[in-house]
């Protein structure tokens, strides 16, 4: 038998093509799109304004493919986690993160990661497929529900700092957003949504490009190649001078100021030096620096540098203009913290 093929694969335009070649009205393929999307339908029984014979053609032909949130934890800070189970049983993790005034749904990209930072729980999982659409697109529907359901309002920010490395799925990580901010999906604005890279000049440029209206976020956690090579292996390969200047290139062409993501361990960039050199790196485009907290992975090869050398840093960047914030960790205790998201459960 030939497999059936996933429904939410298609374009709204492939959907009207579908009933056309199938002697039905095109505008079918819109209320099929919307059930699909708008009102994330999981089976094509619930489309109830589709003839049955039309939603038992339906079935005959395609099958949805839905995430499922296998197991979900809480935080006692009030974070939740979620295991989702993919149509071939792999599991991805998701965020979500209460504020007082908020709800940021953290996301997973891929299942597992192909880079290598020798400080993230997610690097140790080889890179195994990436995600689809659909698939980016429910982890932030169930997040959305979770929000309205425990913290009565709407989800409001989202950021692609879950599993995996963004860039590395461009295209199905531009088509998720392009349908979670498209008014047949969840209309969400692109201000709100963060694309955060480990740093891949090639793919900043293009979505510079792309002309995208997300925000960028990149992990930086050194302005110095030898430091940063040593705990992110790849930046051999994609080197700070390559970085800046795809950064500068983003800035020219999207306005869109830049956050650098860092963290500050001992003994590893916790010198003056460092400091220097971030500073320096941070006069190229416009940009702010988010101090985050590190989240042990267990082998005690990264410690969390003193609270006197994160003071030096915010010292010295605000001296030098530059806005810093120093971000608290979330659900440390579900091990659902940046770069402690590994599947242990
Ligand atoms: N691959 C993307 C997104 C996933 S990681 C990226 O690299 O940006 C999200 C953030 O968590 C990144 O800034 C990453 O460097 C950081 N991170 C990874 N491991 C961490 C850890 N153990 N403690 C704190 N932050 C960590």
């Amino acid at each position: 038998m030939k497999a059936k093929k996933d429904i939410r694969a298609l374009t709204r335009d492939q959907l009207r093509e579908f009933f056309v070649s199938n002697g039905d009205k095109a505008f079918r393929g819109n209320q099929v799109y919307e059930w699909l999307w708008q009102k994330s339908a999981h089976s094509f029984d619930v489309m109830t304004n589709l003839s049955k014979a039309t939603r038992d053609m339906l079935a005959d032909n395609f099958v949805i493919n839905h995430i499922r949130v296998d197991q979900m934890q809480r935080s006692s800070d009030g974070t939740i986690k979620n295991a989702v189970r993919l149509h071939d049983d792999l599991i991805v993790e998701s965020v979500l993160i209460p504020t007082k005034t908020r709800t940021t749904a953290c996301v997973s990209s891929q299942v597992g990661c192909s880079l290598d930072c020798k400080f993230c729980a997610t690097a140790r999982l080889k890179r195994m497929r990436n995600l689809n659409p659909d698939e980016i697109y429910d982890q932030v529907v169930a997040i959305d529900n979770e929000s309205r359901l425990y913290f009565e309002r709407p989800l409001s920010n989202i950021v692609f700092m879950g599993m995996g490395e963004p860039l590395m799925n461009y295209n199905n990580v531009l088509k998720a957003i392009e349908k979670i901010t498209s008014p047949e999906g969840l209309g969400m604005s692109p201000k709100r949504i963060t694309v955060s890279t480990s740093g891949v000049p090639k793919l900043i440029k293009k979505m510079a490009d792309d002309a995208v209206k997300f925000k960028l976020a990149v992990s930086l956690h050194s302005a110095i190649d030898e430091t940063r090579t040593s705990i992110m292996p790849f930046n051999a390969t994609f080197t700070l001078s390559d970085l800046r200047e795809a950064l500068v290139y983003w800035y020219q062409k999207t306005n869109s100021r830049i956050t650098y993501e860092y963290v500050v361990w001992e003994g590893i960039n916790d010198k003056r030096e460092d400091v220097d050199a971030l500073v320096d790196f941070c006069r190229f485009a416009p940009s702010k620096v988010n101090l985050i907290e590190y989240n042990p992975i267990d082998d005690g090869q990264f410690k969390q540098a003193s609270k006197k050398a994160i003071e030096m840093y915010v010292d010295q960047l605000e001296k030098n203009g530059i806005t810093v914030t120093v971000r608290r960790s979330r659900g440390k205790d579900i091990d659902a913290a940046c770069g402690q998201l590994a599947n242990k459960s």
